[in-house]
């Protein structure tokens, strides 16, 4: 996620010069890659004529660069991932409510934050992914059950400094409690194959490679690498269907305090969750729609339909430093 400095630059340019911005324009900070959503802003701007700036950066800077420019900040909207970074934008004070009949009609209420300070618009689930060579499907049950002394030395995790797992023990927190959770969490800690990868397409090919047996993921990684190669000897499994189900984050948008364009954004907020903006947005990364109305891909479609842990997701931001130490204490890099 390198930022464009070409329109960095050209932003930048334009605040300084004091540039009076145009009514018909929204300004947004990305974590997003640009060919993620640059495809649906073109859209608007082809139907609204509103014209859509963007940068994109990693969360944190974009977050730090929001806060500093305070009231003179030029950015509408935040766009990241994980309702973990959401949150913490949130906390940062550097997020206003956006109230919207039209966003609370598309996007279930456990996807947008409480306080109306973001909404999710696209969704992933954090699975398990299994060696089609070595694992029967029957042998997986629960994110718990990779803790258990069968799977030892056969397990593969990413790095626990990645958001992605700290909000997944975030949940495992809120539905166990401490004391279950890093029992849980040092279980998998010590079935480990190898050190915990620095990203989840490194856990994929590790199973694909028979380095691991099992691994846990976001999907729209495996659907990537499973487009490039749909020989790969490796699987998605939906964990705890008997009890609260898969593990689902996403992706979301919040409206800045001091947007220059609050109502311009907020109606670019709204379209971003109508089935139009919806499959396009879900489509280019092979996530799932935020929006329930609208059918996934059909890579995405393919790896069939699953029940989801219905627990609001800001939990991982409320639990996340709580999920943080746990990780630490556990010994999971
Ligand atoms: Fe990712």
């Amino acid at each position: 996620m390198q930022a464009d400095k070409k329109i960095l630059a050209a932003l930048a340019l334009t605040t300084l010069a004091g540039t009076v911005q145009a009514a018909d324009e929204v300004v947004v900070y990305s974590s997003r890659i640009d060919e993620l959503i640059k495809p649906v802003f073109d859209r608007y701007t082809a139907k609204t004529g509103v014209q859509v700036k963007f940068i994109t950066d990693k969360e944190a800077p974009l977050m730090q660069r929001i806060k500093a420019e305070g009231e003179n900040g030029v950015a509408d909207l935040l766009i990241t991932v994980d309702a973990g970074n959401l949150w913490q934008a949130e906390q940062m004070g550097i997020l206003q409510p956006i109230e919207s009949k039209v966003i609370d009609a598309n996007i279930p209420p456990q996807y947008r934050s409480s306080s109306h300070a973001w909404t999710g618009l696209s969704l992933r689930a954090r699975t398990i992914v299994y060696s089609t060579d070595r694992v029967k499907p029957e042998e997986l049950s629960t994110y718990e059950a990779l803790a258990e002394p069968n799977w030892e030395a056969r397990l593969c995790l990413r790095s626990s400094k990645k958001v992605y797992n700290q909000s997944l023990t975030a949940t495992l927190l809120e539905a166990h409690g401490a004391e279950k959770t890093e029992a849980i969490v040092k279980g998998w800690v010590n079935n480990l194959a190898t050190d915990p990868f620095a990203d989840d397409n490194a856990v994929i090919l590790a199973v694909d490679a028979g380095q691991c047996d099992v691994g846990i993921v976001n999907t729209y990684y495996y659907g990537r690498l499973h487009q490039e190669n749909p020989g790969l000897r490796a699987k998605l499994f939906w964990p705890n269907q008997a009890d609260r189900g898969v593990h689902v984050n996403l992706s979301g948008v919040g409206l800045t305090k001091h947007a220059p364009h609050a109502e311009a954004a907020k109606k670019l907020v709204e379209w971003m969750t109508t089935p139009e903006a919806q499959g396009l947005f879900a489509e280019i990364n092979q996530e799932y729609p935020a929006n329930p109305q609208v059918a996934p891909s059909k890579e995405v479609a393919a790896w069939g339909s699953f029940k989801a842990d219905t627990i609001p997701v800001e939990v991982a931001g409320k639990r996340q430093a709580e999920a943080i130490r746990l990780m630490d204490r556990a010994g999971w890099n």
